[in-house]
């Protein structure tokens, strides 16, 4: 794709009727010797919440397609249908009476009705993570699995704004053979339409072979609408759209109105719509041909499906009756087309049809129309991208403890005690998190009313995920099992934070220590190799004393909380301690209320105050220490590395490693961009900005604080609208290699403002950039002049970086952010936007409903070793290991679970590690989730999925201390000797999703994974 960029010129000539193509022409006897197969596909496009919430789309709209469509297509066996999305169909299913249950299934096995794709929802592939596309994915398979026995085998993406090559790959891996994607750059697919290249192969850009490849089909015009979709000529299209029948609530702007289909009209209306159905097969290679037919909501009324199928059936009637024509029209399934695509070239379904072309590269940024990028919506709400990414690195470390802890039980014969019903907290949060990933959730392009449904929805799934780990954290560190005793209604384990509403930021538990005894805490680390990091917990005392379980006392940092940037809390303070935590493990620390430990150590503080109030800080029960600004720069350092702030900002300035001589310039700027003048303005889904950005107004000069002590320091500089944190942890291994940035954004009180964080540094990255796509995979970017600035925007899940022959600068990031190098040297991210008004993609409003957000960073600095300069293809890119250490670090927090005081005593405890052996450091484990009950969807059946994941690697960066002892194996792994105290009954590989299984592997079989693949596995632990 990136070739494909270099190429075209990106300018929008008027292409004629086809406005944004060109003009098609045939020759009459083309189709003599091999006639035009043409496929009509019925379909309605249902977004889960956008406009209206899922339930009023459901209520008003949904619940009536799906009731009429069990009634029309039964009428005729000849009608097809395609349906997506399975969070509404499932809703439907489980309110329609048996009857309608019996003759929905009779449709689907029947072939009339397919089901497409059967994710959750259809995804949007910029801002979603692939742990969420795939979790979504299993959660509407294994549904319709359990439910109607079926397996998708095409995916259908009609809507998502831009395209991801990471989701052909997890079709791929899920086993279906094909798919189709809508929303393309115009200038893209008119180059696709020109070459024929509009159906191909797409292929993974680290395939040397094409293992990899998914056969795409590319819709070539503008919308899904049926205007759009029949051929090239909108006009012509839309007077066979019959629902725009002269008389309905509907009719077509191009003010030729559809005619109802006569005898004395037939031939004429035949020959009209056969003339675009070979135009538009012109642009592909095949004489089978494609033809949707729907739009949003479509068919809800009985009325609509007469009007389509009638009409339409006296057409293809016609048009197979006159062999002249050499045409064969008819009513299909999305899977229909393929197959008699992959028939006429003598292939089996997924295979290459003769010399379809192959593409790498991924659909991102879309624009619809001239300069109209949707670049916008990569950045749109973060504040829910944020708490969506949260909720994500709770629902994968509680479907984990929760595997593991039945396990456990059942191995001790405990099962009837610990509470299983848990799992419909799983199923529920996996749900909330599925709808989230949406095309109108994550993206933030839902109506404000939908956006708190969402929220409350999501909330809800964080309280019931926080539940499931402390439930399963509670068993787990029993040192003695016979001691457990669950009571629903008295927790054993207080949850590590809380949020007052879906929209607030989350609070942390307060430690209350007396001198009486101790409190217990429980240390969850999520990740799957061991951790050694510096964890914070709120206290109530400034005599603090932390003990590891075997009675060590650990040094701690104890540092103020500030209610403001001067003032201090007196009666919360926040305890540091560096503490190593086994993989997905449990810890267990004592915190006592102890006024002798020398190995407490407050830190430094030092206010630097620009004129306001240089006073004398008598009454803080902490010492802090202030002094009148300078423009001097400023340093903080930790063992590992140097930081420069300027004086009079407090913003970042330099970083330098101390195995490295060189400092590296690295300037943090805050930039503002405006909206146009002009009617076309910025909103949800649109980045229309009035040029450059302007610099952040720095006039009033902040209260900057510096905090130094053994464990981290920091800087902190408070903005009106923006806080800068910026900390280093002074511990060894991959907590200490990285700069944690916090960036707390408040943008309320702004209209039509964008905030940007611009990094600014000597790196001559030229042009070339790289931005993740999905925190799968890494996808090169090239700043092009021919594009306008905001064609230059890139969605970032989870890292965005720019190097050259000595250094990488990765910005690693916890929650979907657009980025782009517009200079060589620079990152720039969006970290909020306001606007006030609507961008006419039908939202029918703007972003008013900013809130406080904080956007969370790791900013990691890499040398490269001396004689690897450079290893990049220039179509691939891989993190170093550091950088995939520390984006595990950065997207799951530990855990901190005290344990309540309890009237009888804390009953002994001990640290749980679930492995048995040392995982390879390039094996990420995704999750380890426990499959239902085919009989009851809210209880576990004995077998876990673990799916896996071998992470790629760039090895060129001078090695560092990890802090765990990484080792490679060449993608083997021994299942059975992973999980201790547990057998391993089954371990069988399956597709992606849990639909195909493979036999059963001998339980102590070597397991094996190219670099990249996600393998996923169905195993019986006990
Ligand atoms: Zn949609």
């Amino acid at each position: 794709m990136l070739d494909v960029y270099s190429l075209l010129k990106f300018d929008n000539p008027d292409g004629g009727v086809w406005k944004q193509g060109f003009d098609i022409t045939y020759e009459p006897d083309e189709w003599e010797t091999e006639p035009l197969q043409v496929f009509v596909v019925p379909h309605s496009h249902n977004d889960p919440g956008w406009v209206k919430t899922f339930d009023k789309y459901f209520t008003d709209q949904t619940q009536h397609i799906l009731n009429n469509m069990v009634v029309k297509l039964a009428e005729d066996p000849r009608r097809k249908f395609i349906w997506s999305e399975i969070s509404f169909f499932s809703k439907w299913w489980e309110t329609a009476d048996v009857y309608k249950q019996e003759a929905m299934r009779k449709l689907i096995l029947g072939g009339q009705l397919e089901i497409v794709t059967g994710g959750w929802v259809m995804t949007d592939e910029a801002n979603a993570h692939y742990f969420a596309m795939i979790d979504q994915l299993i959660e509407g398979h294994q549904w319709l699995e359990r439910n109607l026995g079926i397996i998708p085998q095409s995916g259908w993406a009609v809507d998502p704004f831009g395209h991801s090559a990471t989701m052909a790959y997890l079709l791929k891996k899920a086993n279906l053979t094909s798919m189709l994607i809508q929303r393309v750059h115009y200038s893209i697919k008119k180059h696709f339409a020109s070459t024929r290249s509009l159906e191909f192969m797409w292929r993974q850009a680290w395939d040397t072979g094409s293992s990899t490849d998914m056969f795409c089909h590319m819709m070539p015009f503008y919308s899904y609408d049926v205007p759009h979709t029949c051929g090239p000529d909108p006009k012509i299209c839309c007077q066979f759209d019959f629902k725009r029948l002269p008389g309905g609530r509907i009719n077509c702007p191009w003010k030729v109105p559809p005619k109802s289909v006569v005898e004395a009209n037939v031939a004429e209306r035949a020959q009209l719509l056969l003339d675009q159905y070979r135009k538009k097969s012109k642009l592909y290679r095949s004489k089978v041909l494609l033809v949707p037919l729907g739009d949003d909501f479509r068919y809800d009324k009985a009325l609509e499906w007469d009007q389509q199928y009638t009409n339409y059936q006296k057409l293809f009637d016609y048009m197979n009756s006159q062999p002249e024509l050499h045409v064969q029209a008819q009513f299909g399934t999305l899977t229909d087309y393929f197959n008699a695509l992959y028939k006429a070239y003598g292939v089996p379904p997924g295979s290459r049809p003769g010399d379809f072309p192959v593409l790498s590269g991924d659909f991102f940024a879309y624009a619809d129309r001239e300069d109209h990028y949707w670049t916008g919506y990569y950045t749109s709400r973060p504040f829910y991208k944020s708490l969506d990414r949260v909720i994500e690195s709770h629902l994968r470390g509680a479907e984990i403890l929760y595997s593991l802890a039945v396990a456990n039980a059942r191995h001790a014969g405990m099962e009837g005690r610990y509470p299983v019903t848990d799992y419909a907290l799983l199923v529920d949060a996996r749900r909330s998190v599925g709808l989230f990933q949406h095309h109108d959730a994550i993206t933030g392009t839902a109506k404000e009313n939908v956006v708190i449904d969402y929220g409350t929805k999501l909330l809800r799934a964080l309280i019931g995920l926080k539940r499931v780990i402390i439930n399963a954290a509670h068993f787990l560190v029993m040192k003695n099992k016979e001691f457990y005793r669950f009571y629903q209604t008295e927790p054993f384990l207080d949850t590590d934070d809380r949020r007052a509403t879906q929209d607030s930021l989350p609070q942390r538990t307060l430690i209350e220590l007396d001198p009486a005894g101790p409190r217990y805490l429980v240390l969850f680390n999520p990740i799957e190799q061991e951790r050694l990091c510096a964890v914070t917990v709120l206290v109530n005392t400034v005599r603090v004393r932390v003990l590891t379980e075997d009675g060590q006392t650990l040094p701690v940092q104890l540092s103020a909380q500030w209610s403001s940037a001067t003032q201090m809390s007196a009666e919360v303070f926040e305890a540091t301690f560096m503490v190593r935590l086994p993989p997905l493990g449990l810890a267990v620390f004592h915190l006592y209320d102890s006024a002798d430990s020398h190995m407490t150590i407050r830190s430094d503080t030092l206010l630097r105050l620009s004129g306001h109030g240089v006073a004398a800080r008598a009454l803080d029960p902490l010492p802090v220490r202030s002094q009148p600004a300078d423009s001097q720069t400023f340093y903080i350092s930790s063992q590992t590395l140097t930081l420069g702030f300027s004086g009079t900002t407090g913003l970042l300035e330099s970083i330098r490693r101390k195995d490295d001589p060189q400092e590296v310039k690295v300037q943090m700027q805050f930039m503002i961009y405006g909206t146009r003048p002009s009617k076309d303005k910025s909103g949800a889904y649109l980045f229309l900005p009035d040029g450059k950005p302007k610099p952040y107004n720095l006039k009033e000069l902040p209260a900057v604080r510096v905090v130094e002590g053994p464990l981290f320091s920091e800087v902190v500089a408070q903005y009106q609208h923006f806080e800068q944190t910026v900390r280093i942890h002074n511990v060894p291994g991959v907590d200490g290699l990285s700069v944690d940035i916090t960036i707390m954004v408040d943008i309320r009180d702004q209209t039509n403002k964008e905030l940007a964080m611009r990094l600014v540094t000597n790196i001559q990255n030229g042009d070339v950039f790289y931005t993740d796509l999905n925190s799968f995979q890494i996808q090169p970017r090239r700043f092009y002049q021919k594009l306008p600035l905001q064609g230059n925007f890139y969605p970032m899940s989870s890292q965005a970086y720019i190097q050259d022959s000595h250094h990488r600068l990765t910005l690693h990031t916890a929650q979907s952010l657009g980025i782009s190098s517009l200079e060589s040297g620079q990152l720039e991210v969006i970290m909020d936007r306001r606007l006030m008004q609507d961008d006419n993609r039908g939202l029918g409003q703007g972003l008013k409903d900013n809130k406080k957000t904080a956007n969370r960073f790791r900013l990691l600095l890499e040398k490269r070793s001396m004689g690897n300069m450079m290893i990049d293809s220039g179509t691939t890119s891989f993190p170093s290991m550091v950088s995939h250490a520390t984006s595990a670090l950065l997207n799951h927090e530990v855990l901190a679970l005290p344990v309540l005081p309890k009237r009888r005593g804390v009953p002994p405890l001990q640290t749980f590690a679930p492995l048995k052996s040392v995982l390879p450091c390039d094996i990420h484990l995704l999750n380890l989730r426990s499959i239902q009950t085919q009989k009851d969807p809210q209880f576990p059946s004995p077998h876990t999925a673990l799916i896996l994941h071998r992470l790629a690697m760039d090895c060129g960066f001078e090695g560092q201390n990890l802090g765990f002892n990484c080792t490679t194996t060449r993608g083997q792994i021994i299942v059975s000797d992973l999980f201790k105290n547990l057998d391993l009954q089954l371990l069988q590989p399956m597709s992606l999703t849990l639909m195909h299984s493979s036999t059963p592997l001998a339980n102590d079989s070597t397991i094996s994974l190219d670099p990249m693949e996600i393998s996923a596995f169905k195993l019986k632990l006990r």
